[in-house]
């Protein structure tokens, strides 16, 4: 993985050999639904790794069969908070590597007068403002979801928030950190451009109809 970006110091880029095979394979217009859920699932866990890296811990002991053993658990608990519908598709994988993370959700759609994205679902564990925060959006576009997302999810008085996704736009990545600075962006591919109706290029097509089959 890249320290960071140069030219966009919010961002992780997870340039793991793994992570890359798997979101080459999930570009492919010829991947069908069934293996693209499951490459989303298993890069969101390999990424889950790196977003999760300097996550604190506090030291236990623990009894092995043989003895004391010195031990870490982690120090707070951890909250994902996959976007509708396409968040699915990641969570499901970081559940795998984090069984006993909390999960919100947030559903957003675009006003069609005002063009503005409005949170019309909202249910976030009670404690979420205790917890490490992992907003989830495959595709960061225009940015425009994420960035409503992620005032829903401070309004908690939750302060250590990261963004997962799978590709990014400029455009999107520009808006994140114009928003919210402290919000880094963990994704697996920076491309060039969104094109005129908001999808990334080259990018891999809308996220959710490939989850969920409905293109
Ligand atoms: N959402 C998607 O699913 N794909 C894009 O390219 C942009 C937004």
């Amino acid at each position: 993985m890249k320290d960071s970006d140069r030219s966009f110091p919010n961002v992780r880029v997870v340039t793991h050999p793994l992570v890359q095979q798997k979101l080459t394979t999930a570009r492919d217009a010829r991947t069908g639904s069934p293996e693209f859920r499951r490459l989303l699932a298993e890069t969101a866990m390999l990424m889950a790794f790196e977003i999760t890296r300097d996550y604190p811990t506090h030291d236990i002991d623990v009894e092995t069969p043989m003895g004391l053993a010195k031990g870490k658990v982690l120090r707070t608990e951890i909250t994902l908070v996959p976007i509708l519908r396409a968040g699915l598709g990641m969570a499901d994988g970081i559940l795998r590597l984090i069984p006993h993370a909390r999960v919100g959700h947030l559903g957003i759609y675009r006003d069609e007068t005002s063009l503005q994205p409005v949170v019309y679902y909202n249910k976030l564990p009670p404690d979420v403002a205790a917890t490490e925060v992992i907003l989830i959006d495959p595709m960061l576009a225009t940015g425009g979801s994420s960035v409503v997302a992620v005032e829903a999810i401070k309004k908690t008085g939750a302060s250590r928030v990261k963004l997962l996704c799978l590709v990014a736009a400029p455009e999107g990545i520009e808006k994140m950190m114009a928003a919210h600075p402290d919000v880094m962006v963990y994704t697996a591919a920076i491309d060039s451009r969104l094109n005129e109706h908001g999808y990334i290029v080259p990018g891999l097509g809308d996220a959710g109809d490939r989850i969920f089959g409905t293109e």
